[in-house]
């Protein structure tokens, strides 16, 4: 067989109502499936594939931790790939960002994150600070705090009930912000917006706040202005709030700098990353933390209280040793924005499709903003399913898209997401744009025959 779907299947399948080709092998930026189709990976899945797929020092590299040792837990044992790629993450982490702490996922490192600074505020002495704050359109992953801590009403509908509330704060979206990105910006875009929740939630009970230093699939790519981290920094600063940066999506070279926030020249409290750092060849995620922060568990309980079976994965912390190897021998981060500003410029063309909203992104991260009003910004009604059946003809057409929802007013919003592996080539652009302009021009006359 080469194609499955539900119910004919054992698998309980992403998503029950489709068909999925049964992927067989990956090579550079391609997919390819049983039948012999080759599908450009256009978002490197879900912004994870960096080096690209089937390389082979990395397979192999995998393949020896698995011959030497596959795992010990975390509470007996360290390892050599633990400790490299601590200290190889660490090196390149901005400001005091001195330990790592593993787990598999990025939904696992958030968690561990949240609670790491809550367990923080209690061994210090203060346990009135227990709220989180975070960005409205906004995504942290799906375990119960981190979903919590996400801006994606469609994503809790089910769930409200177990949710601890998490005080909103508008996104600087410059698209849908009061002042479209353009100065005097409004108070999502000064960071003002964050003060007033705090001084609303009082800061005294305030533990945290995360967000995406470059928006992810919430803001489709949205790159806030520059004046932005540095007066959060200073907020957090002034009100004793720990700043928790999420590069799960936009770190690991993804922006063309390692971190987004080097082209800010601020650091944040914690960090936390997931996705390119093993490029795909294992599940990883991590928290990066500083030893001032550290220290006072260590002097108090002695342990973060966020212990799992993978926390410390020998496996997976060498993937993500073997692709930080890979990117830097290629030099793929400084190619990333290279080929970032030529996918750019290519896809300057589909702008002249008149569903295209808005195109925007840094390095190797774009979204497209699909609208069904230029003038007004409206977006289609969700019912029409617009990112999905653009996602249906891109994959027809030979090519992988990642499709965000919701973002517009909490239901409606179609976004296309490009993240490519920092492998890809000029011609390979030209590919990819080329497809896309194909798949946008035939959703336009879909919609257009329809309306
Ligand atoms: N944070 C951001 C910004 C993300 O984009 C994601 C996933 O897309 C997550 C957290 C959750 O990561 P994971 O899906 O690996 O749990």
């Amino acid at each position: 067989m080469t194609q499955y779907r539900y119910p004919e299947t054992s698998v309980f399948y992403r998503d029950l109502t489709r068909e999925f080709p049964l992927a067989v092998r990956g090579e550079g930026c391609w997919i390819i499936d049983a039948a012999g189709k080759r599908y450009l990976d256009g978002s490197g899945g879900a912004f994870v594939a960096t080096v690209g797929h089937g390389v082979a020092e990395i397979a192999e590299a995998v393949a020896e931790q698995a011959r030497t040792l596959p795992y010990v837990n975390g509470t007996h044992f360290t390892s050599e790939p633990v400790e490299r790629l601590a200290a190889t993450l660490v090196d390149r982490a901005p400001g005091d960002l001195s330990l790592a702490y593993f787990l598999t996922s990025g939904s696992d490192a958030v968690e561990a994150a949240l609670k790491l600074a809550r367990q923080y505020w209690v061994e210090v002495g203060e346990p009135r600070k227990h709220k989180v704050l975070s960005l409205t359109p906004g995504y942290h992953g799906n375990t119960m705090l981190a979903l919590a801590a996400s801006g994606r009403p469609r994503y809790k509908a089910y769930f409200r009930d177990w949710l601890t509330p998490v005080p909103r704060v508008a996104a600087p979206y410059p698209y849908r912000c009061a002042c479209r990105g353009a100065a005097p910006l409004c108070p999502a875009c000064t960071g003002d917006a964050l003060e007033q929740v705090l001084l609303e939630e009082d800061p005294e009970t305030v533990a945290a706040f995360i967000a995406e230093p470059v928006g992810g699939s919430s803001t489709g790519a949205s790159v806030p202005p520059p004046e932005y981290w540095p007066r959060i920094r200073k907020l957090c600063d002034q009100y004793g709030v720990l700043w928790i940066a999420d590069e799960i999506l936009a770190g690991a070279g993804r922006t063309g700098v390692w971190s987004p926030l080097e082209r800010y020249g601020v650091s944040p409290d914690l960090m936390v990353m997931g996705k390119g750092i093993t490029g795909g060849y294992a599940p990883l995620g991590v928290v990066l933390a500083p030893r001032r922060l550290v220290d006072r568990i260590a002097q108090g309980s002695g342990s973060l209280m966020h212990a799992q079976t993978y926390v410390h994965h020998p496996l997976s912390c060498a993937a993500g040793l073997a692709t930080l190897r890979y990117l830097d021998q290629h030099d793929l981060v400084t190619r990333c924005q290279a080929m970032g500003e030529l996918l750019h410029a290519g896809l300057a063309g589909v702008k002249e499709i008149p569903i295209v909203g808005d195109i925007r992104g840094i390095g190797l991260l774009a979204g497209i903003e699909l609208v069904a009003d230029r003038a007004t910004r409206a977006p289609f009604a969700r019912r029409e399913r617009v990112a999905e059946r653009c996602i249906a003809l891109a994959m027809e057409a030979g090519l992988v898209l990642w499709p965000s929802t919701g973002h517009a007013d909490g239901m409606a919003g179609d976004l296309l997401m490009i993240a490519p592996p920092f492998t890809i080539s000029p011609e390979e652009i030209t590919q990819l744009v080329d497809r896309l302009h194909g798949v946008l021009t035939r959703m336009h006359s879909e919609l257009t025959v329809t309306t």
